[in-house]
C-alpha cells in the first residue's frame, strides 16, 4: 500500500484492512460474550459507521437487531447553541440493552450530547463501541467500552470515514500528511 491522494491532500496507511478485521473479531467475540441471551439493540451512526457496524454486525453470533441513524445538528434557540437530534431513530429504547456503534470519537462532543437523549429514553443498559478513539483530542471524556484502535490526534480516511466526501470506499485507514 501506497501513499494516496484525496482531493488536495496526501495521506500514508496507517491500518491494514487485515488489523482492522483482526480487532473486530476480538470486539465481537467480547460482544458475544456478553450480550448472549440478551438480544441487544445496536444503534450505528452514519454515515462514517455504515463499514464498521456492516463486519461488526457479520461476526455478531447472538440474536441482535440493528438500526441507523444520522445525527443532525442545528442551532437551537440562544441559550442551548447547538442542538443534536437523531433522525431515523424509530426504536422505543425503553428496557432495551443498547450498544452505540460509532467509527470514531474525536473530542467527544457528538456522544457527550447524544447520549444523555438517549438514556432519557431508560434503555436498560447503554454502552459504546467505537474503531477508532483520539485520546489527546478529549474535551468530553466519554467511557468508551469496546474500543478498535486509539490513535494519534491526526486525521484519518478509510474505511468508511471520508474527507469532504471522499475516501469512504477505501478498504483500509489512512492517515493524513502533514
Ligand atoms: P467528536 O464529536 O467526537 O469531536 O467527533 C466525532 C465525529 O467527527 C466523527 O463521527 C467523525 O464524523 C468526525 N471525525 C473526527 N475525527 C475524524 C477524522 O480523523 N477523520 C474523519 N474522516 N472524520 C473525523
Amino acid at each position: 500500500m501506497g501513499e494516496i491522494r484525496v482531493h488536495d491532500k496526501q495521506f500514508e496507511p496507517y491500518l491494514s484492512a487485515a488489523s482492522i478485521a483482526e480487532r473486530i473479531k476480538d470486539i465481537a467475540g467480547k460482544l458475544n460474550n456478553d450480550y448472549a441471551e440478551k438480544k441487544p439493540l445496536f444503534i450505528a451512526i452514519l454515515n462514517g459507521s455504515f463499514m464498521f457496524a456492516s463486519d461488526l454486525f457479520k461476526e455478531l453470533a447472538i440474536d441482535a437487531e440493528i438500526c441507523f441513524i444520522k445525527l443532525a445538528s442545528y442551532k437551537g434557540t440562544k441559550s442551548t447553541g447547538h442542538v443534536i437530534t437523531a433522525i431515523g431513530l424509530d426504536m422505543d429504547l425503553f428496557g432495551r440493552d443498547v450498544v452505540i456503534v460509532e467509527d470514531i470519537v474525536d473530542t467527544g462532543k457528538t456522544l457527550s450530547e447524544f447520549l444523555p437523549q438517549l438514556k432519557h429514553q431508560q434503555p436498560a443498559s447503554l454502552k459504546i463501541v467505537a474503531l477508532l478513539h483520539k485520546p489527546e483530542a478529549t474535551v468530553f471524556p466519554i467511557t468508551i467500552d469496546y474500543l478498535g484502535f486509539s490513535i494519534p490526534n491526526k486525521f484519518v480516511v478509510g474505511y468508511g470515514l471520508d474527507y469532504d466526501g471522499l475516501g469512504r470506499n477505501i478498504p483500509e485507514i489512512f492517515k493524513l500528511i502533514e
